[in-house]
């Protein structure tokens, strides 16, 4: 979804396995892993980077990979040995994070971009407590989607609170549009530019379509799609038509309350 970075197509039965239906190994590491402290952790097999566990851990040999800090080595080596990708039906939030600009102007630059951070570190906790899984971060935008072979099939609720939890006005000039959806995506590797490492990104017309919604979110608003709003069995009668940019036919939804 960025243009340095290419989707890569290839072991799709595995990567099906991991992100539709669950993959037996890697779920037990989730459980294992989610019982020991601290955030930030690996964002496939969630062993925790700091605190006593990431000490343990790193003791045992699981650490930040020195290519990609947002995996441990073991998947990082994993992504690399087995480049690919499937498409998920699943919930993909966008957070468009914006800065009050008069605020802005008040203040520093390293000062402004301390708040932001802060806000980028406070929406990854909103999201990775509801179970979702990040993507990289684009500039000041989040994005996370909810697989049902990480979250189970409660995954577009758990979507809706991390997009509750990120709405209304947060303190000290920083406040985000933010907009969930649930469709078709295709979730894959991809390689940097230069070939130095693997990431794991996501494609589609559902992604573009979060990404306009949540440009379209007034700041401290969040938008949710009819398709995520019935996914999670919430009312969708009062979603209304919403035209966005670039794409030829109104998306329906409505804001979170
Ligand atoms: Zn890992």
């Amino acid at each position: 979804m960025t243009g340095d970075l290419e989707r890569e197509d290839g072991n799709g039965p595995l990567w099906h396995q991991i992100f539709c239906e669950g993959h037996p190994a890697l779920l037990k590491q989730h459980r294992l892993h989610r019982i020991l402290p601290s955030p930030p952790r690996c964002r496939l097999c969630l062993v925790p980077f700091a605190g006593i566990g990431g000490w343990v851990m790193r003791r045992r040999g699981k650490a930040p990979s020195s290519r990609n800090p947002h995996f441990c080595n073991a998947c990082d080596g994993f992504l690399d040995s087995f480049p690919g990708g499937a498409e998920v039906t699943m919930p993909v939030l966008f957070v468009d994070v914006r800065q009050s600009t008069d605020w802005a102007a008040h203040h520093a630059p390293a000062e402004v971009s301390a708040r932001i951070n802060g806000f980028l570190d406070h929406a990854a906790r909103a999201i990775t407590d509801q179970d979702g899984f990040l993507m990289a971060f684009y500039g000041d935008c989040i994005v996370a989607v909810w697989p049902p072979g990480f979250c189970g099939p409660q995954n577009a609720s758990k979507a809706l609170m991390a997009a509750r939890a990120l709405r209304g006005p947060i303190p000290g000039g920083v406040a985000a549009g933010v907009a969930v959806n649930h469709g078709p995506v295709y979730i894959s590797t991809v390689r940097a530019a230069k070939g130095l490492f693997r990431d794991v990104s996501i494609f589609g017309v559902e992604v573009n379509k979060t990404a306009r919604l949540a440009a379209l979110a007034a700041p401290g608003q969040a938008l949710a799609s009819a398709t995520v709003l019935v996914a999670a069995g919430e009312d969708a009668d009062t979603a209304t038509p919403h035209d966005l940019r670039g794409l030829p036919d109104p998306v329906l939804a409505r804001a979170l309350v």
